[in-house]
């Protein structure tokens, strides 16, 4: 055969194949789509519900439960009595008071979204867990109990077991980044809890996620625990519905830590 017969050849089987191919695509895209409309995949219901955001960011929006405002503290109690929590509150702070104890809140709560401000004192003495050690309980499961506690401490070039620093699931998870600011500045933690759900006999039937963010970055993400942070030991689950958030006085010897604006939205 002619040399540029085979060329061609080869060109004409390969117009051939493209050919076949453009006459074939037009169906499978129409297979895909044919008798259907845009407004097949639309939905209109349920309507969420109008919530007003705030005025300025991290603010409470319309439908949050406002936990501390800066004024006082009728939504908190002494974990160890559940007498007013003894905290002080000065200049629209809340500081711990670390002579009385844990504090929670008087409502319970099971899946929701927190906002809570803190800061280290500017001054903050100590190194490792022994610096500015606080801590958010975002499930407080009871006084014999560790619950699920989210680290608060300082670690701005705070050396300490990553999975202790600001921003830890305590002793589960290590934070996915260190945002934090120096000791003096507020810093916050916006969190999304969803509750573990256990069995009538108090096997685990869905475990607890959580996602945080610390100043705006993204340190948790939807991380499944495998039950309570516990100081010492595995975790495990231990049935609950319903908990209070708890605050820590970690009662070191170091200056103490402030809390404010601290709301949450109900999620269930
Ligand atoms: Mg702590």
């Amino acid at each position: 055969m002619y040399p540029h017969l085979q060329v061609m050849r080869v060109q004409l089987s390969k117009y051939i194949v493209f050919a076949l191919f453009i006459s074939v695509a037009p169906d499978l895209y129409g297979q895909q789509t044919s008798g259907q409309k845009p407004e097949d995949t639309e939905v209109w219901e349920p309507v969420p519900k109008e919530v007003t955001p705030a005025a300025t960011c991290g603010a409470p929006p319309s439908d949050a439960i406002v936990l501390f405002d800066g004024k006082n503290l009728d939504e908190w109690v002494s974990v160890k009595d559940k007498s007013p929590a003894k905290w002080v509150v000065a200049d629209g702070v809340l500081t711990v008071n670390k002579k009385s104890g844990n504090i929670e809140t008087k409502q319970t709560f099971r899946d929701y979204q927190l906002h809570i401000e803190w800061r280290i004192p500017a001054d903050i003495t100590g190194q490792g867990q022994a610096r500015g050690n606080s801590g958010v309980f975002l499930a407080s499961t009871g006084p014999g109990d560790d619950g699920y506690e989210l680290q608060v401490l300082d670690s701005y070039q705070n050396k300490t077991y990553v999975n202790g620093m600001a921003g830890s699931m305590y002793k589960q998870a290590i934070p996915l980044a260190n945002p934090a600011r120096k000791p003096g500045e507020w810093q916050t933690y916006d969190v999304v809890w969803t509750a573990p759900t256990f069995d009538p006999d108090g096997s685990l039937k869905t475990p607890a996620y959580v996602t945080v963010f610390f100043n705006g970055v993204l340190v948790q993400n939807h991380f499944e625990l495998k039950g309570q942070t516990l100081y010492i030991g595995r975790p495990f689950y231990k049935k609950y519905t319903t908990a209070p958030i708890k605050l820590q006085a970690h009662g070191d010897p170091s200056q103490p830590i402030s809390f404010r604006n601290i709301w949450v939205r109900k999620l269930d």
